[in-house]
């Protein structure tokens, strides 16, 4: 859960974004302090800090210049003249993003989340196919698959099929082929299997996404991930 640090003076303020905030999952911190944010983040980093700029000790601009000696954490800066607007712009403060006062909170939360993504590592293990990389993780020697960053509870035999489907995005595979992957030879009756595990994988992909179904039938054919449709 991301940890987002607000730094703001005005409790009022402050309030309207913990709560906006907290609604939407961020865990939140507030300081009024310049001072006490650098110390905080050096001592526990938030993922995100919203610095207002009109702070009782040292300002925000002088706030972000000490934090970029030592921290890349996003920021957003709250602003509440004209003025200070071209100096955030300039980026001569390394600002990722500013609002103006007064400012809706969803509003805030909504460049929050835009900022996160976009800063977000990369995952590391293994992609399952250019197409899929950023939807599913495959890691072998777990025997694990991630799907939209969530671990799917694959069977040996799930984990296998969806892993050779993964690997080369848009084939069609036969049942037969399938078969293979799993390591099963090939009979009319094992064919049959395979129905019931896609069956089974399906229903586990729909667990972290009701409408995904990057799984497709081509009857006659076979099965083919595809990624268009995760
Ligand atoms: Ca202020």
């Amino acid at each position: 859960m991301p940890h987002i640090l607000i730094v703001e003076d005005e409790a009022a303020i402050a309030d309207t974004l913990v709560f906006a905030l907290q609604g939407e999952g961020f865990e939140t911190t507030w300081l009024s302090l310049g001072a006490a944010a650098l110390e905080h983040q050096k001592s526990t980093p938030a993922d995100l800090i919203i610095l207002d700029v009109g702070l009782p000790d040292i300002s925000g601009f002088e706030t972000c210049k000490n934090l970029r000696r030592f921290s890349d954490v996003p920021v957003i800066f709250l602003t509440a003249r004209d003025g200070e607007i071209d100096r955030i712009v300039g980026l001569e403060i390394g600002a990722d993003d500013y609002v103006v006062k007064p400012f809706s909170p969803r509003e805030v939360a909504a460049r929050v989340r835009a900022i996160l993504k976009r800063v977000a590592p990369a995952p590391v293990p293994r992609p399952a196919g250019e197409l899929g990389a950023a939807l599913f993780q495959v890691d072998s020697d777990r025997v694990q698959i991630n799907y939209r960053g969530k671990p799917l509870n694959l069977t040996r035999h799930e984990f296998r099929l969806l892993n050779c489907l993964l690997e080369q995005p848009e084939r069609v595979f036969s049942r037969e082929q399938l078969l293979d992957a799993l390591g099963v030879a090939s009979d009319a009756g094992y064919e049959r299997s395979i129905d019931s595990h896609i069956k089974s994988v399906r229903a586990k992909l729909r667990l972290v996404r009701a409408e995904a179904e990057p799984i497709q039938t081509h009857r006659g054919l076979g099965y083919s991930y595809s990624p268009g449709h995760s």
